[in-house]
């Protein structure tokens, strides 16, 4: 397989597709350009090399195509963090599209126009009828899957190698995240950096793994989270319980958790991650005690309490104290470290405590040497929050992709290109 670091990529034309689906504002400014920063070393390696980049991205959930999801308006940003002027295509498969990419010139790159102005890049019919019929149904299915594979075929034909650096959609089976792969050969499509840094650290962590292994599990449901406790449960050593999760625990095992949040539907499952906990030789680690609050509002008054024996209408919303301690020692004790979920409702600032003490426990190890990954939404949030994001080993920029692949699932993206 080939790897962006000894691929040269002088005279060759490469697709990149990117994750540039950054948030903006109503004024259509990028409030946060993570995104695009993480591709740049990518596109500047393929520039630097004497190659021309044709770059790739969806831009939030179009219908159709809609000026309000143009990725016009990210141009200048991409011009100024490439240190290049980058061209823009006003459609992803139109004449213009064809042209400006047949004509680019060894260090140049293009933009292309949103790819998911298409239904064709999801590979999914959109705007079926309500009343549609079974068979209309598969049809356009079907049509779509079709459409899907020729917008794939058109985009590689524009390049000569294909880049995939999008780790946020390697989850989606799209025409440019994966099928587009299947009309180039083995020695013409690769990962970028930043697809390679999160395979590696995610595979550090699940298959090179440096003992003991804690996984912190956070955020407000189990029901969010099963597939990745089951899969973590034959992999690590510890496995702490954080967030509104813990109550649906706390329940099952009888404690009075007042109204806090809680799936009841959820309770039997509960018992038997517990019980597989147990199989598994996995030390299952649950909050003891709680910062409950007598509503669900930061100026809420609150309360230290045992996890188990919250008040009647008062409701935890962060781990107390002795959790943090008991946390912390679990987490120091570590050599390799994931965090996904807060512990608390982190966005009230009066309930950030925990997740605060989880991520200065996790910085502590790491300069002890463990290896930590940091992934899933809010995770991140919290640890930008916090000022830390730069000493943990890696922080994903991974969603939903980044769980799947915990999950054990295999990812599209990844698969198109190295087979598994
Ligand atoms: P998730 O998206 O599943 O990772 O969940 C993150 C969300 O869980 C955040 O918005 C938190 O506010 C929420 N959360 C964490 N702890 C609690 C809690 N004790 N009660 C209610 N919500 C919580």
């Amino acid at each position: 397989m080939q790897t962006i670091d000894n691929f040269n990529f002088s005279g060759q034309k490469a697709f990149v597709r990117v994750d540039f689906n950054v948030p903006l504002d109503e004024k259509f400014n990028i409030t946060d350009d993570t995104r695009i920063r993480a591709a740049i070393p990518t596109l500047k390696k393929i520039l630097a090399n004497g190659g021309s980049a044709i770059i790739g991205s969806h831009l939030g959930r179009p219908k159709g195509v809609d000026a309000k999801y143009s990725l016009q308006y990210i141009l200048a940003r991409v011009s100024e963090l490439l240190g290049v002027n980058v061209d823009f295509a006003n459609d992803c498969l139109g004449k213009e599209a064809i042209e400006k990419s047949a004509a680019l010139q060894p260090g140049q790159a293009l933009l292309l126009e949103n790819l998911r102005y298409y239904a064709a890049e999801e590979g999914k019919p959109r705007g079926l009828k309500d009343d549609a019929s079974e068979d209309e149904i598969a049809a356009a299915k079907k049509a779509e899957k079709a459409n899907q594979k020729e917008m794939a075929k058109q985009l590689a034909s524009y390049a000569t190698v294909y880049v995939n650096d999008a780790f946020g959609t390697a989850h989606r089976a799209h025409a440019s995240t994966a099928v587009i792969a299947d009309y180039f050969d083995t020695d013409h499509k690769l990962f970028g950096y930043l697809m390679q840094n999160e395979i590696d650290a995610v595979e550090k962590v699940l298959k090179d793994t440096a003992r003991p292994f804690t996984a912190i599990m956070g955020g407000s449901k189990v029901s969010s989270k099963i597939e990745i406790i089951e899969n973590l449960l034959s992999k690590v050593d510890n496995l702490i319980i954080a967030g509104g999760m813990t109550y649906t625990f706390t329940k099952a095992l009888g404690g009075k958790i007042g109204h806090s949040i809680c799936e009841d539907d959820k309770l039997d499952l509960a018992l038997s991650l517990i019980q597989k906990a147990k199989e598994n030789n996995v030390n299952l680690v649950l909050a003891v005690d709680a910062k409950a609050a007598d509503s669900f509002s930061n100026d809420a008054k609150t309360q230290f309490v045992p996890v188990d024996a919250i008040p009647d209408n008062w409701e935890g919303l962060d781990i107390g104290p002795e959790t943090e301690t008991l946390f912390a020692k679990v987490i120091l004790a570590s050599k390799t470290v994931l965090w996904n979920g807060p512990t608390g409702v982190f966005e009230f600032e009066n309930f950030t405590g925990g997740s605060r003490a989880v991520g200065l426990a996790i910085v502590e190890a790491t300069e002890n040497g463990a290896f930590s990954l940091v992934g899933g939404g809010d995770s991140v949030a919290c640890v930008n929050k916090f000022g830390i994001a730069d000493k943990m080993s890696y922080v994903s920029t991974g969603g939903g992709a980044l769980l799947e692949f915990i999950e054990g699932k295999v990812l599209p993206g990844i698969k198109a290109i190295r087979g598994y």
